[in-house]
């Protein structure tokens, strides 16, 4: 059985269409559990009723035509209960019905299992017997695992189109998708876009290739022969170097590559692809495609592993052609919407500026470093968007609702009018906000309160300094290093630091050391973990590796020479040890740069809250540094035990959880038990509503992207301390973060700050 279903496994992943995925799963079915029928149902969602999708051993011709009401007959039953049906005689069951045009036998012994995706029925998948037994307990659970399986594959196919309500489709570009066809991931940065879809590729990342359509056949033929080219001079290469050290069956291997890269063979496909008018890279990827699901699906092993060769050799083709397209070359749509895989803070400096108008992830979620940086840029953003098939929306209109995370693919006229609108009254806001840019953020009884911004991104300055920031509460400096094809140098990272040192003096900027790891990955500097937030990340790194915390730190304080505004903060800290350690390291720096004859003074320095440990250690942390910076996102990840990054657990991740604004208030109090100045520069603080709580609980600054600082001072000189009080000590006796998160946005609207909470969106 364990065999049967590692193989149903395997090919329903490599299945070219749900069609063939129902038909290979009943075949595979009948024939390990040996019955006379095995059949999948599916729910029709317009007519609510089970269709019947595939069978083995009914009339085929029933197929797509026969259907059961959720009432009629044991399917229905095994819907509507959403369990398991095990009947030695189904034929006595009060259920049971006879549907003489499957052509089905009066049978005894069923089995049915729905087909659940979360917590959803999507259909049941059923097993007949004509003679009377009672199927067993592995049996049931051999079904249920393949269901489950199932249920995956057919949810993915019914979000993506693969299986459309009738009668709601439009041809549009050879490719057919509804109209208004949405597509649901997490909110990513607010606003909305209407743009041309551009998909980021990664390097020689196949499967993230897009289809395009060839604009000069030939060029692309020629492009094609240069890169088969290059792999084949590379192959004889390896093959002349280890000529020496492989038996001569080993060095077989590399003729077998070549032969595969031969006109005949995968060469000659491609090409077919390139004339009937696909570009060099979406043609490798369809042959490659189809190769791999050819022998992943064969019994034999051998023949089997050969779906790994073929993909590496697509991956190598690949790598040649993308070097072979000048970066000049590619021409961006005046309102590009990019759309990646997985959405790096490298990507987001891959379109012009003026051009961006919205970005796409399918990976990733709303605290992923990619969207924190968005909503820094002010780009309307989606993560998460799990079911987008982005490889086929190449230059399609899209709009894009980032507050909702929604992606609608061939949108109508309607709908584009009614997000255009939305749009246009978002312009209004941003326009009145502007006027707030000299004003202080005070509240109406006279309580001023410091808002200060994260930077990162070398734009980010200037649009900081036109928003009216008081200071720099977190630079992000692992930023400027992921950009690079290397550690940047001292002298390099003295240039990048000056100018946020610069720009920002005398105002305050607070320079937090190298904090890679998690979903901040340096390409030079991999990490392969299994659970990469709980693994090597923040300071654990740079203590490992003084020599790079050195000189980040030797930089820091050379540029800030003349200047005398900058603080250091330390990440990710969970212990005393951590702070001692550092702390040393940072003396050390201040000495050398002394005896080097500089004039340079220890900076403040202070660490981040990010985990709980640290939550707890508040006041020995506070008396051992000069500062104290609360770091909600990777706190409420921690305290609520959800990957800030990981799209499934979206929903969980609730910054108004009443856990994390009890563990909030209580480092306040701590840190201010021992007198020392707490902020905050997690994304909470960019929230309005938020924004008044942390003000409330005694938060001493608050630090955010620049581009939510105007709507934050305008809901800070919009109330008062005291009204903020009262919130903070009516949400603090709430249970429930969904609750306490609607309750504010009503309490804004009743203070009259409604425009800074999200508009009513259109769309289903
Ligand atoms: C945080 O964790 O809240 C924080 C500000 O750091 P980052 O988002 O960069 O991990
Ligand atoms: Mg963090």
């Amino acid at each position: 059985m364990l065999s049967v279903l590692r193989k149903i496994v395997q090919e329903v992943s490599t299945a070219p269409d749900l069609d063939s995925v129902l038909d290979l799963t009943v075949r595979r079915i009948q024939r390990a559990m040996h019955t006379q029928v095995c059949s999948i149902y599916l729910l029709d969602t317009i007519s609510q009723r089970y269709v019947l999708m595939a069978t083995q051993g009914l009339n085929v011709e029933a197929v797509g035509q026969v259907s059961l009401s959720p009432t009629e007959g044991v399917v229905g039953l095994v819907g509507q209960r959403a369990e398991p049906l095990n009947l030695e005689d189904a034929s006595v069951h009060p259920s049971y019905i006879y549907l003489k045009s499957t052509g089905e036998e009066r049978y005894h012994a069923f089995l049915g299992v729905p087909i659940i995706h979360q917590g959803e029925v999507l259909g049941v998948l059923v097993v007949q017997q004509n003679e009377r037994r009672r199927f067993d307990e592995s049996e049931e659970a051999f079904l249920v695992t393949v269901s489950a399986q199932l249920a995956g594959v057919i949810a993915h196919a019914e979000a993506t189109g693969s299986i459309q309500p009738v009668g709601n489709n439009v041809e549009n570009g050879g490719e057919r998708f509804a109209q208004d066809r949405r597509f649901s991931g997490v909110a990513g940065a607010p606003g909305v876009a209407i743009g041309q879809v551009f998909v980021a590729t990664l390097p020689a990342d196949l499967e993230t290739v897009p289809d395009k359509p060839a604009k000069d056949v030939d060029k692309e033929l020629e492009r094609f022969n240069t890169a088969l080219e290059a792999v084949r001079s590379d192959i004889r290469a390896v093959s002349r170097n280890l000529a020496q050290r492989l038996r001569s069956d080993e060095q077989a291997l590399f003729d077998v590559y070549l032969r595969m890269l031969e006109d005949n063979a995968l060469a000659g496909q491609v090409a077919d692809r390139i004339r009937a008018g696909n570009w060099a890279q979406g043609a490798l990827r369809e042959v490659v495609a189809e190769h791999v699901r050819e022998f992943s699906a064969m019994d034999d092993a051998y023949l089997r592993e050969r779906a790994t060769d073929i993909r590496d050799l697509g991956r190598r083709v690949l790598s040649h052609l993308q070097e072979n397209v000048n970066s000049q070359d590619v021409e961006y749509p005046d309102k590009t919407i990019l759309v990646a895989d997985d959405l790096s803070p490298a990507m987001l400096g891959l379109v012009p500026e003026d051009k961006l108008v919205g970005l796409v992830s399918v990976s990733g979620s709303g605290n992923s470093h990619a969207a924190i940086l968005a909503r820094s840029m002010g780009i309307p953003t989606a993560m998460g968007v799990v079911d987008l098939p982005f490889t086929r929306l190449e230059g399609r209109e899209v709009i894009l609702d980032g507050y909702t995370g929604r992606v609608y693919v061939n949108p109508s006229d309607d709908l584009k009018n009614a997000f255009g609108e939305i749009l246009r009254e978002e312009q209004m806001i941003a326009a009145g906000l502007e006027t707030l840019r000299d004003l202080p953020a005070q509240t109406t009884d006279g309580y001023r309160m410091p808002l200060w911004v994260n930077t990162g991104l070398v734009s980010d300055v200037e649009r900081s300094l036109e928003r009216g920031a008081e200071g720099i509460g977190l630079y992000r400096t692992e930023i400027p290093f992921m950009t690079r094809d290397f550690f940047p140098s001292e002298q390099e990272q003295l240039q990048i630091y000056r100018r946020q040192l610069e720009a920002f003096a005398p105002r305050p900027v607070t320079m937090r050391t190298l904090d890679v790891g998690g979903d901040k990955a340096l390409p030079y500097f991999p990490i392969e973990e299994d659970n990469p937030f709980l693994g090597w990340r923040g300071i654990r790194v740079t203590l490992d590796h003084p020599e790079i915390f050195l000189v980040q730190v030797r930089a820091m304080l050379r540029a800030a020479l003349g200047f005398g505004n900058l603080r250091i903060m330390l990440p990710m800290v969970t212990s005393m040890h951590e702070i001692e350690e550092a702390s040393k390291q940072i003396d050390r720096a201040v000495r050398e740069l002394q005896e080097e004859g500089l004039d340079v003074e220890r900076p403040p320095v202070g660490v981040m809250v990010e985990v709980p440990a640290a939550v707890y250690l508040t006041r020995r942390f506070a008396r051992k540094v000069d500062f104290i910076s609360v770091g909600s996102n990777d706190l409420t990840q921690y305290l609520l035990a959800v990957d800030r990054n990981n799209p499934r657990v979206a929903g969980l991740y609730a910054p108004y959880h009443p856990a994390v604004l009890r563990v909030l208030h209580f480092v306040a109090q701590e840190a201010r038990k021992e007198h020392k100045p707490v902020s905050i520069c997690g994304e909470m603080a960019a929230d309005p509503g938020g924004a008044l709580l942390l003000m409330a609980m005694g938060y001493d600054v608050l630090s955010m992207n620049s581009n939510n600082l105007p709507k934050v001072k305008s809901a800070i000189r919009g109330t008062s301390l005291a009204k903020a009080n009262t919130l903070l000590q009516r949400v603090m006796r709430m249970d429930d973060a969904e609750a306490i998160h609607e309750y504010l946005r009503t309490s804004l609207k009743d203070m009259g700050l409604g425009n800074l909470t999200r508009p009513v969106l259109p769309g289903r």
